[in-house]
C-alpha cells in the first residue's frame, strides 16, 4: 500500500517543528526514523496531511554519561548499541537494544520514536520503566520533564500533547546486576514477553529490585510489588517465584496473533525467572 497524500516539512530547529505543530495540531506528526510511523501510514492506520521529518533539526542526538545519563531523542537504536560508555555505564540499554528489530530497522529507529510511539510492544518502553527514566519534552510553552512510570496511559495515547517534541531520556546511572530477556516468535519480531530487571546485591541480600515487563498489557508494566518480592531475600527460589507472581499479578494479556492469555502468562512466568536469574548472577 501506499500512504494518503502528505505535505513533506524538514525544518532544522526545535521551535520551526513546533511552530508546525502548533499550526497543524493533529494533523501534523513528527517523525524520526520513521520505522513504526511510515508502516501505519502505509497500512492507512495513520493518516498525517503535514509530516514533519526531523532528521536534520539539530540538538537532538548524542549520548552523555555522567551520574544521569542523557540520549538525545533522534540518537539511534544503532548508536546506542556501538557507544562504549553507554556500554559500560548501562549495559541493559545495549542489551536490550540489540533485541530490537534488525539491524536495518536499528539504523533508522530512534529511542525517541520507540519511547514516544506508545505501542506496547516496543521495548524501550519497559526498559525505561525499570530504570525510572524521566522524559524531557519540549513546547509552545518551554520543556518539562515527565517520569517514565506515568507517561503511558493507554495503547498509542502518552502524556505528550500534540504540540510537544520528546527532545531526550535521561536516568540515574543503574546500579547492581541487569537482565533484558525478551521472547519473540522469530528474529526481528515484537516481544511476546520481554522483562527488564536491574537488581543491587549487598552480601547475599537484594537491596532493590526494578522490574518492568513488555507487551503484556496496553501499557508497559512496572510492578513494585514484584521488586519489593525479592527486595531484603537471598533471591532464591521462593523469592523468584514470588515476584513472578506479584508480576501475574499486575500484567493484563490479551490474545492476538502471538497466542492466547494463558500462554503469554505462562510465557511472562518463565521470561521473567529467566531475567531475576540473569541479573542476580551479574549483580
Ligand atoms: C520490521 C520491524 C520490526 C520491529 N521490531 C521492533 C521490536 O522488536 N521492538 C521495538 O521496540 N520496536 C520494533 N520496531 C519499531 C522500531 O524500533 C521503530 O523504529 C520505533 O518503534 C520507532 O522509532 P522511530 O524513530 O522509527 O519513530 P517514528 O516511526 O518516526 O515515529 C513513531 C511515532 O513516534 C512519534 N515520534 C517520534 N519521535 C518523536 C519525538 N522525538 N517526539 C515526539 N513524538 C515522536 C511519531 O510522530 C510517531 O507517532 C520494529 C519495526 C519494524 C519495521
Amino acid at each position: 500500500m501506499i500512504p494518503a497524500a502528505f505535505e513533506y516539512y524538514r525544518p532544522t530547529d526545535l521551535s520551526g517543528v513546533i511552530a508546525i505543530l502548533q499550526e497543524h495540531g493533529d494533523d501534523a506528526r513528527v517523525m524520526a526514523g520513521g520505522h513504526s510511523l511510515i508502516p501505519m501510514m502505509k497500512l492507512r492506520m495513520a493518516e498525517v496531511p503535514h509530516l514533519i521529518d526531523m532528521q536534520d533539526v539539530a540538538g537532538l542526538t548524542g549520548i552523555t554519561i555522567g551520574d544521569t545519563i542523557t540520549i538525545g531523542a533522534m540518537t539511534t537504536q544503532a548508536e546506542i548499541i556501538d557507544h562504549a560508555g553507554l556500554a559500560e555505564a548501562a549495559p541493559i540499554m545495549r542489551e536490550a537494544a540489540l533485541q530490537i528489530a534488525d539491524p536495518q530497522v536499528r539504523y533508522m529507529g530512534t529511542v525517541g520514536g520507540n519511547v514516544a510511539n506508545g505501542d506496547p510492544g516496543n521495548d524501550m518502553p519497559g526498559l525505561m520503566q525499570c530504570l525510572d527514566a524521566e522524559f524531557t519534552l519540549v513546547g509552545p510553552d518551554g520543556e518539562r520533564s515527565v517520569k517514565a512510570r506515568d507517561f503511558y496511559e493507554a495503547a498509542y495515547m502518552t502524556d505528550r500533547e500534540d504540540e510537544e517534541v520528546l527532545t531526550a531520556v535521561s536516568f540515574a546511572k543503574p546500579a547492581g546486576g541487569y537482565a533484558y530477556e525478551k521472547q519473540k516468535r522469530k528474529i526481528g519480531d515484537y516481544a511476546t514477553a520481554a522483562a527488564a530487571v536491574q537488581l543491587v546485591k549487598d552480601g547475599g541480600t537484594c537491596a532493590s529490585a526494578s522490574i518492568a515487563m513488555t507487551n503484556l498489557s496496553d501499557t508497559p508494566i512496572y510492578s513494585d510489588a514484584a521488586g519489593a518480592a525479592l527486595t531484603g531475600t537471598s533471591v532464591d527460589a521462593d523469592a523468584v517465584k514470588a515476584a513472578v507472581a506479584a508480576m501475574l499479578g499486575d500484567i493484563d494479556p490479551v490474545e492476538d496473533n502471538r497466542g492466547p492469555v494463558a500462554f503469554k502468562r505462562h510465557v511472562a512466568g518463565v521470561i521473567l525467572a529467566r531475567a531475576i536469574e540473569r541479573a542476580w548472577s551479574r549483580a
